[in-house]
């Protein structure tokens, strides 16, 4: 049972017995028109011919961490991981349709934002969402999950930290931007309706509604300044989280190039209920299949 269901069951008595239900039966068509769309997952490897390891790969992302895959080709991470990390000013949090994503190009008096793993280190390019989780824990998807893309400047070689998302009642201030876009999203879109207060009970209908379409459709792209993203508390809390679980695997989007060094949290972050509302609401379901066979996809 994912994350949010536990969340929810918890949270209000009057869902308790409809939302396991309904997610259940939600999630379970979003993720197959997530992977069948015609420009999905199931169809990568034929859109263009530099995205052949989306099918033939033998190093795919995500997987599910298990017993099985523990014995095979996940470890628990021994190697150091640090963070040097501070706040980005001036990034813009950008809509592709189907991705909330930030991209951090720093300029030449910016500082660096990068994670050394073991002796090697790695620069942030990008971080991005995923709803659910792609990662699974004993087959459990968390609510989201956040990617930290990050780069070698010398052999381009990537690092992705994998951070499991749980919601919880109040927002939390390094997701601020999340919502901030979607109101960008809504005007772009809609340019005549006014800003809405749902109530509690609406905000838990709508997550749980995988089964919507994305409010932004193919070709929505809205960007959104964001004056300044503060790291500290999520890297405060990163620095703690033990185990880590570590594994060579791929990006889990085209061009699913492998040899990604794969970092991804045992313990969840906090993300606001209205927030992941949110990014569910401009994301829809955008959830790789688990690729637990190394290569083949796993339903
Ligand atoms: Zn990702």
């Amino acid at each position: 049972m994912p994350a949010i269901i536990i969340f929810f069951a918890s949270f209000s008595v009057s869902l308790h017995k409809s939302l396991p239900f309904l997610l259940r039966k939600k999630k379970s068509s979003q993720q197959k028109q997530y992977s069948g769309d015609k420009t999905g997952p199931d169809h990568w490897g034929l859109l263009d011919p530099a995205y052949v390891t989306c099918d033939d790969g033998m190093q795919q992302s995500p997987v599910d961490i298990n017993k099985n895959s523990l014995s095979r080709f996940v470890t628990c991470a021994k190697k150091s991981l640090d963070f040097d990390y501070k706040p980005i000013k001036d990034a813009v949090a950008h809509f592709n349709g189907h991705t909330v994503e930030i991209d951090w190009t720093p300029g030449p008096k910016t500082h660096n934002n990068s994670i050394t793993i073991g002796k090697k280190q790695y620069n942030l390019v990008q971080f991005h969402f995923h709803t659910p989780s792609e990662h699974r824990i004993n087959g459990r998807h968390a609510d989201a999950e956040l990617h930290l893309v990050h780069r070698n400047p010398e052999d381009k070689s990537l690092a992705v930290i994998g951070v499991l998302l749980q919601a919880q009642a109040t927002n939390v201030p390094f997701f601020k931007y999340i919502t901030a876009l979607h109101k960008s999203v809504l005007a772009a879109i809609k340019p005549s309706s006014s800003p809405s207060n749902p109530s509690l009970e609406a905000l838990l209908q709508d997550t749980a509604c995988y089964g919507t379409q994305p409010i932004g459709e193919e070709g929505t792209k809205v960007d959104h300044k964001v004056p300044v993203i503060n790291f500290s508390p999520l890297v405060h809390a990163l620095k703690g989280f033990t185990p880590r679980w570590e594994y060579s695997g791929s990006l889990t989007t085209p061009p699913c190039s492998e040899s990604v060094a794969w970092n991804v949290m045992h313990d969840p972050y906090p993300i606001g209920l209205e927030q992941l509302r949110a990014l569910v609401d401009l994301q829809g379901y955008n959830a790789r299949d688990i690729m637990d066979s190394r290569g083949a996809a796993h339903k």
